[in-house]
């Protein structure tokens, strides 16, 4: 970042910017190098006035939740961070029907508990689900055969050209595991979404969420991940095509392909954003090879890659995919 920008941020923000500072303890795979200037939003209206006010410095800003689905640069990043703790959450019927509002740095799985401890149902799924309701929304979450889009209503959002504007399910173009707001290069803010739920019984609910658990326990490997580093192709499971091509415990520096599941990558022991991005290379390499495709990644590479690791990334998520 430019010295200069730098001079106008820390007139504006004070005390409240923090500089230089190590993004691997706001990632849950604990790599990326440093963000030059990084901002905690800690509501609603923070979020809004942050975003805003770098916006009218000519600044782009990257807005993060938990930091659960992306993959940070070790040469770090120099847009302007805001990390989103605004979590507020009101319950409200509208025209009979019941919806749970929350600021977008609310966690997904403390929505779904707050939902379910009012005896509502319908976020059951989303109550082992890491990350925020920005992040959720941004990336259209799932798993056990739901996801955000099933009980989206409509998001408010803080678009850098239109201002506040209130998106609802049609103009936010779900897809499997992306949004409007992922696949377009406009730059808009989740200030705040609202999901649809109904009455529902609190024993069968909480039944469904320890099941939940005990999936995830079981399925899921322990250890510094992003989750799942690619979509499932159609009627296919990505692990199962990285497993086929005998990539299962693969090491590169300190990250490992799990041997439990083989799309999670895991940080095993430092592993820097190289590493992984080696191992997604050397996948994508052999699942090519053996099926003939690339493989579609369901994270995001953030910061300051290089051109040509940009260039190759989108190769990976625009080919046609074909199982
Ligand atoms: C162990 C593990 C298990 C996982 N299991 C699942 C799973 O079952 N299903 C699933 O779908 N995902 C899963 N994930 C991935 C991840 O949890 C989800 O994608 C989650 O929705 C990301 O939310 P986040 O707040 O961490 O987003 P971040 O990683 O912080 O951000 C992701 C992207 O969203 C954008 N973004 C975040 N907040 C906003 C906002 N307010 N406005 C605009 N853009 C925003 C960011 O700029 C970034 O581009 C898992 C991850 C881990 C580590």
């Amino acid at each position: 970042m430019l010295e200069a920008d730098l001079k106008c941020l820390q007139e504006i923000f004070g005390d409240r910017l923090q500089e230089n500072i190590q993004m691997k303890n706001y990632t849950t795979m604990q790599t990326g190098g440093f963000a030059d200037a990084l901002l905690i939003a800690q509501d609603a209206q923070e979020l809004e006035a942050f975003t805003s006010q770098v916006w009218e410095l000519g600044l782009p800003v990257l807005v993060l939740g938990s930091g659960s689905n992306i993959l940070v640069s070790d040469a770090g990043i120099r847009e302007v961070v805001i990390i989103n703790h605004a979590h507020n959450l009101s319950i409200h019927s509208y025209q009979g029907n019941i919806q749970v509002t929350a600021e977008s740095g609310a966690m997904m799985s403390k929505v779904a508990r707050q939902a379910i401890n009012r005896q509502l149902s319908g976020l059951e799924w989303a109550a082992t689900l890491p990350g925020t309701v920005g992040g959720a929304v941004y990336g259209n979450a799932g798993c056990f055969g739901k996801e955000t889009a099933d009980n989206f209503i409509q998001a408010e959002i803080l678009h850098r050209k239109q201002g506040k504007v209130v998106y609802g399910k049609e103009m936010m173009a779900f897809e499997y595991r992306s949004s409007i707001l992922k696949r377009s290069s406009e730059e808009c803010v989740v200030l705040a979404a609202s999901f649809s739920v109904q009455p529902g019984d609190y024993d069968e609910m909480l039944q469904k969420i320890e099941t939940y658990q005990e999936r995830r326990q079981k399925n899921q490997p322990f250890g510094p991940s992003m989750g799942s580093i690619f979509r499932n192709p159609q009627n296919e499971k990505a692990g199962r095509l990285i497993e086929a091509v005998g990539l299962k415990g693969k090491k590169c520096g300190g990250a490992e392909i799990s041997d439990q599941h083989a799309n999670f990558i895991i940080n095993t022991s430092g592993g820097t954003a190289q590493d992984v991005w080696n191992l997604i290379q050397t996948i994508e390499n052999a699942v090519h090879q053996k099926f003939g495709f690339f493989l579609h990644p369901e994270i995001q590479l953030i910061g300051d890659w290089d051109a040509k690791i940009f260039q190759e990334f989108e190769t990976y998520q625009t080919t046609q995919e074909n199982a």
